[in-house]
């Protein structure tokens, strides 16, 4: 076939037109049309097959449609999928029992999506902060970082750094000081005794994999512990798995005092997220004080199960690990004069390209027509997030492929 005979048998361009009449604006995509998955592979409506180095924001880490987390989905959905919690269901306690030795903390309350468990957790800072450290009624604070990303809700916008998030939604909740991410003095000026809690990802993902500087997290704690604040550590992104260590706060040997989780927590199936704490701060809940129709449903909760079973099973930890240096070696011997820095953990990796390359989204677009799947982050990141089930084989191909597009600095036709 000639290349306008196979352009003229594509089914691309209609699947985006119907999309982009019939639904909101609210995303800039790249123009590929998925319609099957496979770990670290997705296959597009034309047959074509990419390697997806972004793995929906490392909500697949177990890799696409992992069969165990597929079985445990088709099972629990011909028993019992969701029931409330007016009543209670026979998978909600055994998700609990994974999750909680899993991460070593004694109590965990159920949500959907990622956002819904960090304003949980703002919630259980301000009430803890309210009843056992005598804050004023109302006037808790909770300190957050420029370039943090917590979600969309407008309390969260409210108190991000990014002008477009904020644009057009005030009036937002107070209650938020932001301080420049990485520097515990800012955070030790910004505490005052109305402080209930400083939140922050350990690696700033949305930011364009921002890597904190050595130390900064062991003095967040220090700083908490010394002040009495909580410490919480929104791992949604950063946690089960994907820099190398089950959660990112361990590469520090810092342990938060409330861990928010998301995302890989369901392998990609269905949202589940999560707040963890102990006793003395989740018992600031009382029944009626919260909730959700769909957090902690029997579908959920066995999705889960088998998701964290497949991560620790199958060592994907250990694999993001060896396979993350393996990257980082071999992208510290890059020589692309558009790169600028490379940076991140595990399988975890941001190439910050300098500002005359032109912007991301283009090297993006040819990694497109190189059979690579990545999305640039705040326009000047590339980011390669790939599930953590690829193969050193596998990883080796992605990196041909960027060093190629790389290297011809984003100009060569694939
Ligand atoms: C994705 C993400 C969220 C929001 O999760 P949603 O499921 O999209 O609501 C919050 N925090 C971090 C660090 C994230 O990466």
């Amino acid at each position: 076939m000639s290349r306008s005979d196979t352009e003229a048998a594509s089914r691309t361009p209609a699947f985006l037109e119907r999309e982009h009449r019939l639904g909101a604006h609210n995303y800039h995509p790249l123009p590929i049309v998925i319609e099957r998955a496979e770990g670290v592979f997705v296959w597009d409506v034309d047959g074509r097959r990419y390697y997806d180095c972004l793995a929906a924001y490392s909500a697949v880490n177990q890799g696409h449609c992992h069969p165990r987390i597929l079985a445990a989905l088709q099972r629990q959905a011909q028993r019992a999928t969701l029931v409330s919690r007016a009543f209670h269901n026979d998978q909600l306690g055994r998700f609990y029992e994974v999750l909680t030795r899993l991460t070593g903390f004694g109590r965990v309350l159920p949500m959907n999506t990622g956002a819904e468990a960090v304003e949980t957790a703002i919630k259980a800072a301000r009430k803890w902060g309210y009843t056992q450290k005598g804050i004023a009624d109302g006037q808790a604070e909770i300190v957050v970082f420029d370039g943090n990303f917590h979600g969309r809700t407008t309390t969260i916008v409210g108190f991000s750094a990014e002008e477009q998030y904020r644009r057009g939604f005030g009036p937002f909740a107070p209650g938020f000081r932001r301080v420049p991410y990485g520097d515990a003095g800012a955070v030790a000026a910004a505490i005052t005794e109305r402080t209930c809690a400083v939140l922050v990802e350990p690696i700033q993902g949305e930011a364009g994999i921002v890597v904190p500087p050595a130390g900064f997290l062991r003095e967040l704690r220090a700083l908490c512990d010394r002040e009495r604040v909580l410490l919480m550590a929104d791992e949604i992104q950063s946690g089960l798995g994907r820099t190398g260590r089950m959660f990112c706060c361990e590469h520090d040997g810092v342990r938060p005092d409330v861990l928010i989780l998301g995302k890989a927590l369901s392998g990609g199936f269905y949202p589940v997220s999560a707040m963890l704490a102990d006793d003395a701060v989740m018992d600031v809940f009382r029944p009626g004080d919260h909730g959700s129709t769909y957090g902690g449903n029997p579908l959920g909760a066995a999705v889960a199960v088998a998701a964290l079973e497949a991560l620790v099973d199958e060592r994907m930890v250990e694999n993001a690990a060896t396979l993350g240096a393996r990257a980082f070696a071999r992208l510290a011997g890059l020589r692309a004069p558009v790169v600028k820095d490379v940076r991140g953990k595990g399988l975890w990796i941001g190439i910050e390209l300098h500002a005359s390359a032109g912007g991301a989204r283009r090297f993006c677009e040819r990694l497109l027509q190189r059979g690579v799947l990545c999305k640039e982050t705040h326009d000047h990141v590339i980011r390669l997030a790939p599930p953590l089930v690829i193969t050193a084989a596998q990883l080796d191909e992605v990196l041909d492929a960027v060093e190629a597009v790389l290297r011809a600095g984003g100009t060569d036709r694939g």
